[in-house]
Parts: C-alpha cells; structure tokens; sequence
C-alpha cells in the first residue's frame, strides 16, 4: 500500500471507530465468528503458505498457531459479555447520593506489529483482543513470512469489515511509516532491538504500548527430575520450529550428576522425533532466511559440538545441535541464539545456576524440571522471568486465563484471553452525582470552623 493510500485508509478507520459500531458487542462478536471462519475455511491455504515460508508441517502450525487460535476466539466469544461489563464501586457517605462504576473503553485505531515466526498466531491472537475490546485495528505483519503475509492480509480483506480492520504489508520502511502515525495503542512483538526503536516512536505520540521481546529463556534440569522426560520434552520445545521460537529454551543448565543421562536420552530423543537424518523428516522446518542462517552458522563454527552441528546452506539446514563445555563468556550465552543449537552447562550447586540465570537479562520464560517441591519454590523465588513453567515447556503460554507477556528485556504488557482484552482496552471511571444537597462547608471562604470541620471528614469518611 502506497503512502497517500495508507492514510486515508487510515482516515477511513479512525471515521469507523467514531461512529461507534465498533463498540457494539454484535459487531465484535460478528468480526471474531468472520476470523474463525477464515480459520477453518482457509487451514489448509495457511499450512500451505507456513511451509511456504520455512517448511514448516501442516500438523505443528495447526498445534502453534491455526488450533491455538481457533481457541483464543471461542473463549473471548464466550467470556466477551462479562469482560465488557461495568463494575459498580461503592461510594463513601460523604460523596452521596452517588453512582459509580469504571468500564473498559476500547483505545481506538490500533497498530499490531507482528514477528515472522509464528506469522498466523502473532498477528492475529493481539487481533482477537483488538476486536473483542472494541477497535479498530491495523496489521503489519512481518515480512520475512511473505506467504503468511500475502494470505494474512488476503483473509483480512475477504473475510473482516474493511472498514475497520486493514493489514498493511511490507518491511522496515513500511513499519516506520505506521509508527509516524498517531494510533490508540501499539502492540509489538519482535526482538528487543526493534522494540526500542518502536519504544521512541511510540514516545513521540505519548501512545501506550505492549512490547512481546524474546530473550534467554534457561532451563534447569535438577537431580531428582525424571530425565527421560526430561529430555523429550526439551528437545520437542527446543526444536519445534527449528528453534525459532520466543519461548525455546535458550540453553540449559544440568545438575552434574545427570549430565551424562541428560546427553544421552536428548539424542535417542532428536533421533525418535526426526529419524537419523532430520533433513529428510517433514518435521523439521528450516531456517527462515540466509542473514539469520549465517548468523547461527557463525555461532555454531567456534563452539564444541555434542552432537549434530550438520547444515546446507542452499536449503538453510541447520540440523537439531547440542553444543557441550559452553562457557558463561562464549559468543552463544551474549544474546537469544533462536535457532537450533542448544548449550547444555553442568552446575553442581543451583545456587549456581540461579546466579547465571540473574547475571543475564531477564528472558520470558523459566523452565524447570525438578520434582523437589522445595527446587521448585527456591527457582521461583529466587528468579525473575516473564512466566515460569516446570516440569514442561511452552504450555505456560497455552493457557488462555494465564497472561502471557515479558519483563524488562523481554518486553511489558500481556496478551491472551482476558489479558488480552485488557492490554486493548483503557478503563473509563463514571461518577455520577446530584445537584443536591449542596452544603456551603465545600466552597470558599474556608474559614476556621470550616476547615475543622473538613479536616476529619476528608481525613476518616472518604
Ligand atoms: P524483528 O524485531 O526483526 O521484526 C519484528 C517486526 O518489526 C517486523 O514486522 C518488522 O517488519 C518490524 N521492524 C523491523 N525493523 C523495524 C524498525 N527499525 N522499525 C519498526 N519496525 C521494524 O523480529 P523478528 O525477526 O521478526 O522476530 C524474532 C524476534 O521476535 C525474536 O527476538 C523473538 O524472541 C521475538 N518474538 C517474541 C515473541 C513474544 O511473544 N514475546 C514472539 C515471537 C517472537
């Protein structure tokens, strides 16, 4: 979309939300039946352009992202009436006769700017809470999933009031044009370096704004945990999505007792889930570009290999890859690898571990596995993360009642379900009061006996 087009179109939707319909609960209710039916309707179009874009199976994008999002729109369907309800408070004798009550009020004309990884799911779940909460909405998908984007913006046109919701496709320069302009609210979802820079833009306009960065997410295996499973589950989540994933498990920190257990079972595991040779399994995406190919090629190339470490660059192939002797200094610990390579670090106190863990930014997540409720109260306590899960992964982030989001470094704000629909919506406070009476005891001159009197009335009866 060219610039003097985006801006009327712009223009078009700030006229839709000043209209009101937006509001009315038959309008959101109306747009979010229209998206699930593009869901269903289009599943196979959107495995399709998934694939497309990084190879990824038709089976793990219905799981990440065409399923996920088929439930986040029954539950808001379910639950919107009770969302959008006001909540009456109570009103001190000294404000009476009065009623009050606060509402959550839609912001108005919204940016969602999505990541590539999960193309479906990151634009469109902040979408459902746009649309549930009332507004009006535009979305920039991420351009780095071209066949996501085309279908996405496809769907949107096709199946939604084009009156009220848009997608606007491109890159960079296409982002920065959105975010000159003025919006209600801005929802991004990317990497942290990006997220400054949205960050400033939003400043200029004092709009508010959710950031969903990515980061270093540990995971902690414990001596009493089970390491069999263990070490299945770590390696579905790590290499779920060839490890392109925000919530992966960054590196992994292993009681020295059961390193050995930990390597071994890891391999049966990678070996079971893609066969002997992974390129050859439908499974297992591919990396989604050649920057982020060679980025990880460079991280794998001074590191020591555990297993794995095998790629084709002409495909961008980086088989599943555990990585052993990494050290707290090595290039791989500086920043989130997203991709498939996992440093396994043994510890021998957790002691240990939790420092390592604190002495990096804060990730989204902590996973741990430890069936030592006493671990698992001391990781909690002693840690800082957006979200914890123990004894899996991911599934912290399945929930729909559970708010999902980051902290510091990893971003602010929470999506999903009814975080969601808070993060889109502002509340409203309404006092209404009567003309009367009117005692004289609150307008000028205050004089002594006045003030006396006002002193403990402010003081005990508000
Ligand atoms: P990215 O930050 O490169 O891009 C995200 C979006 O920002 C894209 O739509 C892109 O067009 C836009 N963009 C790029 N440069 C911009 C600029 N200078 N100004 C304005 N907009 C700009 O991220 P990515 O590579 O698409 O995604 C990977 C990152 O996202 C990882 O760090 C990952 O952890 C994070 N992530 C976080 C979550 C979460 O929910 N917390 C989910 C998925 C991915």
């Amino acid at each position: 979309m060219q610039n003097d087009q985006r801006f009327s179109e712009l223009a078009l939707l700030r006229e839709t939300f000043e209209s009101g319909i937006t509001r009315d609960l038959s309008w959101r209710i109306s747009q979010l039946l229209a998206l699930q039916r593009f869901l269903i309707e289009r599943e196979r179009d959107i495995a399709a352009a998934v694939h497309h874009d990084f190879r990824k199976s038709a089976a793990e994008t219905f799981l990440t992202e065409t399923g996920y999002l088929r439930g986040e729109i029954r539950f808001a369907l379910k639950h919107l009436a009770s969302w959008m309800k006001p909540r009456r408070v109570s009103v001190p004798l000294i404000y009476q006769p009065a009623r009050a009550s606060y509402s959550p009020e839609p912001y108005g004309v919204v940016l969602i700017i999505g990541a590539w990884n999960y193309p479906f799911n990151l634009s469109l779940v902040p979408l459902i809470s746009a649309i549930a909460a009332g507004n009006c909405a535009v979305v920039k998908p991420s351009e780095h999933a071209p066949s996501s984007s085309a279908l996405i913006a496809e769907g949107v046109d096709h199946y939604l009031d084009q009156s009220a919701i848009r997608v606007v496709e491109g890159g960079v320069e296409a982002s920065k044009a959105l975010l000159a302009e003025r919006f209600g609210y801005i929802f991004f979802t990317g990497s942290p370096a990006i997220g400054r820079e949205v960050m400033l833009a939003a400043a200029r306009h004092l709009t508010p704004l959710t950031l969903e960065l990515g980061g270093k997410s540990p995971c902690i295996v414990d001596e009493s945990c089970d390491v069999r499973v263990t070490a299945r589950r770590i390696v579905w989540a790590k290499f779920l999505n060839a490890g392109q994933t925000c919530l992966a498990p960054d590196y992994v920190l292993v009681h020295e007792h059961r390193e050995e257990e930990l390597l071994h079972y890891m391999q049966v595991a990678i070996t079971d889930f893609y066969g002997d040779d992974p390129r050859l399994s439908p499974d297992y995406p591919r990396i989604v570009n050649s920057d982020h190919f060679h980025r990880l090629k460079k991280l794998l190339d001074g590191s020591s290999l555990w297993s794995g470490g095998e790629s084709d660059q002409g495909e961008c192939y980086i088989s599943p890859t555990i990585l052993r002797g990494v050290t707290p200094a090595s290039p791989l610990m500086q920043s989130e690898i997203f991709g498939p390579l996992l440093p396994v670090i043994a510890y021998a106190e957790l002691s240990d571990a939790l420092d390592l863990i604190r002495s990096i930014a804060e990730p989204l997540a902590i996973y741990l596995f430890s069936s030592d409720r006493e671990v698992q109260k001391r990781v909690v306590a002693h840690s800082r993360s957006g979200g914890v899960c123990i004894n899996d992964l991911f599934f912290q982030a399945a929930l729909h009642r559970l708010p999902f989001g980051g902290l510091g470094n990893s971003g602010f704000g929470v999506c999903h379900g009814r975080a969601g629909f808070e993060t889109f919506s502002f509340q409203r406070s309404v006092l209404c009061r009567s003309c009367s009476p009117d005692p004289a005891l609150r307008y000028p001159p205050y004089s002594w006996w006045k003030f006396r009197l006002l002193k403990p009335l402010v003081t005990f009866f508000q």
